[in-house]
């Protein structure tokens, strides 16, 4: 009993490759009295059999910057901790069967090279000559990451393992956490050994994440959103012709992934590793007669070689020599998958002091840089790199078992999709739906999932083609482009109406509701029967969040948010309010209409009592089509318009009226042209911890001399001081066949200068529009770059910091 510790900084549960690389980096930065339980040996769940291949390839910028991070950590580990491993830097390409599938590689190639790495393209020519037995003929070419790799999962935890005891922290193998408790602001994590209390716990119990994640739920947890895929690698005997390159050639055939045949085939000494991720998959203890079991430390699932030899012929017809040894072993894991397929790391939702680092599907390759992500969330409450991505709450209430179970088997047979901008993923779907989801549909809605809701993308009509295969491309063109178009020109010409359901909605009441807001929040607050938006940053002065404000009266506010901020945000808001100030969220009681164009103020006189002479950002409570409803005069179209909030039985009479009276309905796609066009920034696209309130262009919603000490307020001063490295920009760009997409590179000359944060088409300015962040002495209207879409540079012109569509806001204010 006396061999545990009685308290600590931070307990961690689980010894796999995340959670001792947590313990690794909180170590390093100076938290060494934490410590890890691991119920069996270090590396029992899924790392000891991992394949361990350590890829940098993402399309994701921050789940690159990890796994960037996690190559340049493990090159160096092994000496750092004095922990000899292999690590074999091999490179890897990546084949491409298709035009798409080259325009998706020169996109990371761009990110990649932003970050730092020389990712380059091969042509169909050149493949051979850094894998000679590879049959070419029907490829369009290859990505080339000289970083990829593979490392030994056992001993890459071990080092970590190591490096963290070296450094003071506490590893306790054997000791399983059995629960937790709170007690006086303190977690308890109990184990057979004894109590150890402790200020922070961290869940990186692996596929078992939602077992231990229980625990959490009376102290405001949900079950974690996860399910469990059998994942199978076939080891093949040695093969002469590869013993003879790979000797002379002095190192191993780099790694090579068909994404487009969904494999990977990595040399394994002189023989070859086989890791297909099949489209007719298996989920594991998904069913109540396939419980998960008590305890599965080193143990593997029977082999199950027929689901795999499409894959294995696949793999024979492209490197033939593969057939020259024979099968050696088959290894089944489980790997935890997210309904995305990308870990949780960051704050557990609901509970303080909390947080996950779990239910990593590449944990080998991510592991590192996931240990330094939470070490920060942990130590600092916020991390360097935008983490949003992996953060657990980007996930609420409609992650049943059901969703978890389809999602997680979609993105493992899909493991290495193409993510295409108009393509909605299928499984899934119908979570959350608009009182008015079924007229929406019935309308030709053409819908997308935002946090679960429902909402139309666009509009098709008969004839339209709605089929998948449509959607597999990057290019602007396609049967939803002319919808789109006739829409943005319906809410420019007469008046669009826009069903969005799911927005984030908290009431805040209370004495000190005006004061506690103005200490949350950078900016100015609306007076009483107004709105406007403010902002919440953090420590350093980044952007966290957006809220549309809606002063009801004195102490009386209604905070607004984006749908997927719904977590994030509701947290940050409980975390902040005084007692005095009560917080209901109506989030699901209410719908939202946005009716927008000039003729609005037109269809709406005939169906609503409410004051249309109003101004610009005024609110009042109104009815509409006889039913009551709150309306606000605003529009993210960048027209005259009303967001017309009701209670969800009155939409449907509301939507109709609506519609009857003449308004043409519209969608996301259109929508997020039309805001754009005005400049309005989407969160975590353009507005997004990345980037200062400052570098944001966000200036004239930091009020600094107010006496409040909002947070950042510091880091802010001091920027206000120094200067901003980057600057908010606005640009036209020559876009060919597609507009610039998140995390396009900036050029001037041969220097990358910026990068974009989101493009589209602006049907009303006929143009190809994107933001972006640029360096601040660029940021001048007229200063010419090239942005890099898809590997091809077109000319990019800064504009005025104005909309680039009603500049005055005239429209709006009509
Ligand atoms: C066949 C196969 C091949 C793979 N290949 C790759 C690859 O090439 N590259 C890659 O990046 N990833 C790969 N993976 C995925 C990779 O294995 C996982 O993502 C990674 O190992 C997850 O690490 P982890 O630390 O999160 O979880 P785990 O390794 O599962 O660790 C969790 C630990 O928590 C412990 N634990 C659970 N409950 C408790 C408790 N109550 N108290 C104390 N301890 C507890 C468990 O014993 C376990 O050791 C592969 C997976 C499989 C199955």
């Amino acid at each position: 009993m006396a061999d545990i510790p009685s308290t600590a900084r931070v307990v961690i549960i689980g010894g796999g490759v995340v959670g001792t690389s947590c313990l690794y980096h909180l170590a390093k930065a100076g938290w060494s009295d934490s410590v890890l339980l691991e119920k069996n040996e270090l590396t029992a769940g899924s790392t000891w059999h991992a394949a361990g291949n350590v890829p940098t390839f993402s399309t994701s910028w921050s789940v690159m910057n990890m796994q960037r991070y996690s190559t340049e950590l493990y090159r160096g580990l092994g000496a750092a901790v004095d922990y000899p491993m292999n690590y074999h830097v091999t490179g890897s390409i990546r084949l491409a069967h298709s035009k798409e599938r080259m325009q998706e590689f020169q996109r990371a190639k761009g990110m990649g090279r932003y970050q730092g790495m020389d990712i380059d393209i091969l042509g169909v020519d050149e493949i051979k000559g850094r894998y000679p037995f590879i049959e070419t003929h029907d490829l369009h070419g290859a990505l080339y990451d000289p970083n990829d790799g593979d490392i030994d999962p056992a001993q890459l935890t071990q080092a970590l393992a190591k490096g963290a005891r070296d450094m003071g922290a506490t590893i306790l193998r054997f000791t399983p956490a059995i629960g937790v408790d709170r007690q006086n602001g303190e977690w308890i994590v109990k184990t057979e050994k004894g109590d150890i209390r402790c200020d922070y716990v961290v869940n990186a119990a692996g596929y078992y994440a939602q077992r231990v994640g229980e625990w959490f739920k009376p102290f405001g947890g949900r079950t974690v959103p996860m399910m469990v895929m059998s994942h199978q690698y076939i080891l093949f005997e040695e093969v002469d012709a590869v013993k003879e390159w790979s000797t002379n050639a002095g190192h191993k055939l780099p790694l090579l992934r068909d994404v487009d045949s969904s494999y990977y085939l990595r040399q394994e000494k002189y023989g070859f590793n086989l890791g297909p991720y099949e489209r007719n998959c298996r989920a594991h203890w998904a069913t109540p007669d396939d419980p998960l079991p008590e305890d599965f430390s080193f143990q593997l699932y029977p082999d199950d070689l027929d689901r795999l030899e499409w894959y294995i012929e696949d793999a024979l017809a492209r490197v033939p020599i593969l057939g020259e040894g024979g099968v050696s072993k088959v290894i089944n894991g489980p790997i935890p998958y997210a309904p995305d397929g990308l870990p949780l790391i960051g704050p557990m939702p609901g509970v303080p002091n909390a947080f996950e680092a779990c239910v990593f599907t590449f944990g080998i390759a991510q592991g590192g840089g996931a240990g330094k992500v939470l070490a920060e969330w942990v130590t600092e409450g916020q991390t360097e790199w935008d983490m949003w991505s992996c953060d657990p709450r980007r996930y609420t209430d409609y992650t049943d078992h059901d969703y978890c179970v389809a999602k997680g088997m979609e993105v493992y047979g899909h493991e290495y999709a193409m993510h295409f901008p108009w393509h909605t993923w299928p499984a899934g779907r119908g979570k959350k739906l608009s009182p008015v989801h079924d007229k929406v549909v019935a309308l030709g809605g053409q819908m997308g999932a935002y946090n679960g809701w429902e909402r139309a993308n666009w509009f098709a009509k008969p004839g339209d083609d709605t089929s998948e295969e449509t959607t597999q491309t990057w290019d602007r063109a396609g049967p939803w482009e002319a919808r789109i178009r006739e829409e943005c020109e319906a809410v420019r010409d007469h008046c669009g109406v826009l069903d969005l359901p799911g927005f984030s909605r908290f009431w805040l009441q209370g004495d000190g509701a005006d004061e506690w807001l103005r200490g949350f929040c950078t900016g100015g607050i609306p007076k009483i029967g107004r709105m406007n938006l403010v902002y919440v940053a953090d420590n350093r002065g980044r952007i966290m969040s957006e809220f549309s404000c809606i002063r009801i009266a004195e102490d009386n506010f209604v905070l607004i948010t984006a749908a997927t901020a719904q977590w994030h945000d509701g947290e940050m808001i409980r975390n902040s309010v005084p007692e005095s100030v009560s917080i209901r969220e109506t989030t699901t009681e209410r719908d939202t209409l946005i009716v927008t164009g000039p003729k609005s103020r037109d269809i709406l006189s005939r169906i609503t009592d409410a004051d249309l002479s109003k101004g610009w950002l005024t609110h009042q409570f109104a009815t509409v089509a006889g039913r009551k409803a709150f309306l606000i005069r605003v529009s993210f179209a960048g027209e005259l318009g009303w967001e017309i909030h009701a209670e969800n039985d009155n939409m449907p009479d509301i939507y109709d009226a609506v519609i009857a009276a003449g308004a043409k309905p519209f969608g996301m796609w259109a929508l997020n042209s039309l805001r754009m066009e005005k400049g309005y920034r989407a969160w975590k696209g353009d507005l997004s911890s990345d980037y200062s309130m400052f570098e944001g262009g966000l200036d004239r919603f930091v009020k600094l001399d107010k006496p409040q000490d909002f947070k950042g307020k510091a880091a802010l001063l001091n920027e206000k001081q120094q200067g901003s490295a980057k600057r908010f920009v606005t640009l036209i760009v020559d876009a060919g066949a597609a507009d610039a997409p998140y995390m396009s590179t900036l050029w001037q000359g041969d220097e990358i200068v910026g990068e974009t944060t989101s493009g589209a088409w602006g049907y009303r300015i006929n143009a190809s529009i994107a933001l972006g962040m640029l360096r601040s002495d660029l940021a001048v209207a007229g200063t010419e770059l090239e942005v890099e879409i898809y590997g091809e540079r077109v000319k990019a012109v800064v504009q005025q910091d104005q909309p680039l569509w009603d500049p005055e806001n005239e429209r709006l204010k009509a």
